[in-house]
């Protein structure tokens, strides 16, 4: 099966063999590291190792705490405001489709929220321009989602806030990339695409900017809190932090952030290469400049089509093409663990239909 589902997305095999084999004894222990306890010397080894790893991986200096949180990347929506929308402030978003659109609503329910600049008008087929925006002078934070999953868009740079901090949802595309951690105050990504399996959500955060949190916000949804505590306030996600342990090892061993970015340009030029190449067979959704390396969204030349397509596709083994309901058509999402030959046999199996209908 070639799984080019959108998230929770696929992981490497040999991961998979680990798990099954350390299953039913972690490290000799004699217990699966779904019975071990969060308070013991295993679990608080995953803990910090995996933080570790992260820090290694990504860059991130010792001016950031590394927190394992659950509830998705949906309640991330809701925590940045509780927590930074003080009294008086005004939260900016750039509202590049609908995963920021969803953390906009969520933000309006805390506080006064601005939308900066919107692609909402283009059915968020770019991302909007962050050149000249017009940051509110008391703005509690900018938000923007780096890789907008549904319609296929990303950010190829970043703009600088300065003293006001930057928040940004990467859930599907962190660890894609290679990023400057430093620009940002506080990043947030759901697992289930690039990082391990659903049930966990990384935040890295700037210390300093904890400081800011008001003692009024309950201890779960209270980033301070779950920094004190080393993400260990509650009953953690034990095996999808473990996951995600394993899972940063082998993008460790696979030439880090460097080596993912390479393999992830390479199998995305491959598919925007064969879509641009069809002569408007194939249409790819999102703007060329604003084009994702992770999901490739695109249409075939006729609904019918279109339809056969997707059929014949899932008869050959292609898994997860459908396109999300907000966006419709086809979507390619090959994050970190999906392979270049696994692209290669979708853009063969693309030629082939083009040729066999086109
Ligand atoms: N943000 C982005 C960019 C996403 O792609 C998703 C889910 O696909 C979410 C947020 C929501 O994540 P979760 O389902 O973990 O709440």
């Amino acid at each position: 099966v070639y799984n080019f589902n959108a998230g929770p997305a696929m992981f490497p095999l040999e991961v998979l063999q680990q798990v099954q084999a350390e299953l039913r004894d972690l490290q000799g222990t004699g217990l699966s590291v779904l019975e071990i306890s969060h308070r013991s010397k295993e679990y608080e080894q995953i803990n910090e190792e995996t933080q570790q790893l992260l820090k290694e991986l990504l860059g991130i200096s010792s001016e950031y705490d590394v927190l394992f949180m659950q509830g998705g990347a949906s309640t991330q929506f809701a925590m940045v405001p509780m927590n930074f929308l003080t009294e008086g402030r005004v939260a900016n978003y750039i509202e590049s489709g609908t995963w920021s659109h969803k953390a906009v609503e969520e933000a309006k329910k805390i506080g006064r929220t601005e939308i900066l600049a919107s692609s909402e008008a283009d059915q968020f087929r770019k991302v909007p321009d962050l050149q000249g925006l017009k940051i509110h002078p008391e703005a509690a934070y900018v938000h923007l989602t780096s890789n907008e999953t549904i319609a296929g868009t990303q950010y190829r740079d970043f703009i600088s806030t300065g003293e006001i901090p930057l928040i940004v949802d990467m859930s599907s595309d962190i660890l894609s990339r290679e990023i400057n951690v430093s620009n940002f105050s506080l990043i947030y990504a759901g697992a289930q695409k690039n990082l391990g399996p659903s049930g966990v959500t990384v935040v890295i955060v700037k210390r300093e900017l904890l400081h800011r949190i008001p003692n009024s916000i309950p201890n779960m949804m209270n980033y301070q809190v779950h920094a004190q505590k080393n993400s260990l306030y509650n009953t953690p996600p034990v095996f999808a932090v473990y996951m995600v342990n394993l899972m940063l090892k082998w993008i460790q061993k696979n030439g880090g952030v460097k080596g993912m970015e390479q393999r992830n340009q390479l199998k995305a030029n491959l598919i925007y290469r064969t879509i641009d190449n069809s002569e408007g067979f194939y249409n790819g959704l999102a703007h060329v400049e604003s084009r994702s390396m992770m999901n490739v969204t695109f249409s075939v030349v006729n609904d019918e089509l279109e339809k056969e397509f997707l059929r014949q596709a899932e008869e050959n083994g292609f898994v997860g093409l459908k396109g999300h309901r907000d966006a419709g058509h086809l979507r390619v999402s090959m994050y970190n663990a999906v392979p270049y030959e696994q692209c290669k046999a979708l853009t063969d199996f693309m030629d082939d239909f083009q040729k066999r209908f086109g």
